[in-house]
């Protein structure tokens, strides 16, 4: 069984039994993986003394089966780096940190590397954790992903005939059809909604105010939730305080 080496943040935990726990982890090198921690849970005379939390980020070596394969390995060895113990003390950050996990863990595919991802959650944390503002690094850290998936949207111009969209207007938005779609065109579209110029260009510039972020935080969940066929869990306690 080959033995791997990487950084991880722990986005999803799972008991598996009274000792072990299984965690999705995503590593900075390889991508998400499911880790089988065997005792994790048992206390003092193992390596582990106590489970690995959500969030949590340290260095992890790990088995699999073969090189690159997905599928559940062994998680043998975890030193933390960091716990991100602020985050637990304000739920707006919990909440937001905890959204981050949610879609990372369903949009990227296991085993499938995304150093750049990996960088941009450490990144995001750490931002959380030093008091920067909940919901504009949230809209950020959406962005990135969904670059890094591929799957971010065109704001450009309309996507049916490409007649450029300028800056500081509002749009219709659809997320079938991957961006932004003309007055002109929008009646051949079912599915859209209508984003204001504000959102646009914050989105645009990627640079997030305490004005701009609530609206690009929900047009970036309705896009992921689209991908998804559904709305992430989590995302109806982020909105519930943007409200
Ligand atoms: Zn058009």
């Amino acid at each position: 069984m080959p033995v791997m080496k990487d950084e991880a943040v722990a986005l999803r935990r799972i008991d598996y039994s009274e000792t072990s726990q299984v965690l999705l982890f995503l590593t900075r090198g390889h991508g998400p993986r499911r880790l089988l921690a065997k005792g994790i849970k048992r206390g003092t005379k193992q390596k582990f003394a106590t489970g690995i939390d959500l969030l949590e980020h340290g260095r992890v070596v790990f088995a699999v089966r073969a090189s690159g394969e997905s599928g559940l390995g062994n998680l043998t060895e975890w030193r933390q780096i960091d716990l991100y113990t602020g985050l637990r003390s304000d739920l707006h950050r919990l909440y937001a940190a905890q959204y981050a996990a949610e879609v990372t863990a369903a949009m990227v595919e296991e085993a499938d590397p995304h150093p750049e991802l990996f960088d941009a959650l450490v990144g995001f944390l750490k931002a959380l954790v030093s008091g920067g503002e909940p919901l504009g690094l949230l809209a950020d850290y959406q962005a990135t992903l969904l670059a890094s998936t591929g799957l971010w949207p065109d704001l450009t111009r309309c996507l049916l005939c490409n007649r450029p969209a300028p800056p500081g207007r509002a749009g219709y938005f659809s997320a079938t059809q991957g961006g932004l779609i003309c007055r002109d065109c929008i009646n051949r579209v079912a599915e859209k909604c209508k984003v204001s110029g504000l959102v646009l260009d914050a989105l645009r510039r990627r640079a997030f105010s305490l004005e701009s972020a609530p609206g690009a935080f929900e047009l970036l969940d309705y896009t992921i939730a689209h991908m998804l066929g559904r709305r992430p869990g989590l995302s109806r306690f982020i909105r519930g305080q943007v409200r």
